[in-house]
């Protein structure tokens, strides 16, 4: 009886620590990305609604972390991102996550609005663009060890795993950017896989956010910078001859690294754990099946914090 407690015990243990940590995540067989086809593969089609954006997640480079910590996994996902957004009707903008203060030199995020998590939007060469929000506890503190918030800016405290295009795995293996810190010039595109910029005019679309807004490289008409974007980032102009409303990625390249928030609804099939909560700024909200998008960067696990719970109980009957 006395060995079956010390040997669950030990088992308790073990699980306890596991299962407050990111479990590094090992893809299915034959499913971690390489360069070769079909590893890396994006279709983007259109209909009368919607462009979708079929992607495997790989990116198109070679990449020396894709294990760093976490492998990246061919996944195929098909984003869909609406031909003409919408507004949210009871706010101006959609938070996606906002800065609170410095703390133990990295930036804190404020708790509410809480920052979305996980997929905003994707690159044209099928990477995932995540926010800037990441969970605190990655070697940043988390409040009950002092820290005085949740989240922390995703760039600096998980900057020391990225590649040279920025990018890196989730725990749950879905391969991500929170910047474009890796592709902000003509080196960094070609490598990446991205369009390079023309000296003196407007930078190159580069992907889209699921607000079915563009987002483009950090330059506007005649190459120079732009001052006039608004909180998110955004602007209008007229852009091969239309009126858009766009976003650049910010220069210098600097929090909040993407977009500073959504000018529109989100497509919420794409991130639907996420985007579920739009409906409080007046969007409908409304979600039809979709194959899902990268899941959001917290990836605790869940499966080992359960086993944790159910042997402590198990321990708990043994020993009382
Ligand atoms: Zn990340
Ligand atoms: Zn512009």
């Amino acid at each position: 009886m006395e060995r079956v407690i010390i040997v669950t015990g030990l088992i308790f243990m073990v699980c306890l620590v596991v299962g407050q940590r990111p479990r590094p995540a090992s893809c299915s067989a034959g499913n971690t990305c390489t360069m070769q086809a079909p590893y890396h593969n994006v279709t983007i089609t259109t209909d009368a609604n919607y462009r979708y954006i079929t992607t495997t997640q790989c990116p198109p480079y070679d990449n020396p972390q894709w294990s760093n910590p976490n492998s990246a996994c061919r996944t195929e996902v098909t984003y869909r991102i609406p031909l003409s957004p919408t507004r949210p009707t009871m706010a101006d903008s959609i938070p996606v996550g906002e800065a609170l203060q410095r703390h133990d030199d990295i930036l804190y995020l404020k708790n509410d609005p809480r920052p979305v998590l996980g997929v905003l939007g994707v690159l044209l060469n099928g990477v995932n663009i995540y926010g800037v929000g990441s969970p605190c506890g990655f070697g940043a503190s988390c409040p009950n060890d002092g820290g005085p918030s949740n989240y922390v800016d995703a760039v600096e405290s998980e900057g020391h795993t990225v590649d040279q295009c920025g990018g890196h795995a989730s725990p749950n293996g879905a391969y991500h950017v929170h910047s474009n810190l890796g592709f902000n010039d003509t080196d960094g595109r070609q490598s990446c896989q991205l369009p390079v910029d023309v000296a003196g005019e407007h930078s190159q679309l580069l992907g889209w956010m699921f607000d079915g807004y563009g987002i483009y490289g950090q330059l506007s008409l005649n190459g120079v910078v732009p001052d006039d974007l608004d909180e998110c980032g955004g602007h209008t102009h007229l852009l091969d001859g239309a009126m858009v409303y766009h976003y650049h990625f910010p220069y210098p390249s600097q929090f909040p690294w993407v977009v500073g928030c959504f000018r529109g609804c989100p497509e919420v099939s794409n991130n639907p754990s996420e985007f579920s909560g739009v409906t409080q700024y007046g969007c409908t909200g409304n979600s039809s099946t979709n194959t899902g998008g990268g899941g959001n960067g917290a990836g605790v696990s869940v499966t080992a914090s359960v086993y944790t719970v159910f042997l402590g109980i198990v321990i708990y009957l043994l020993h009382f």
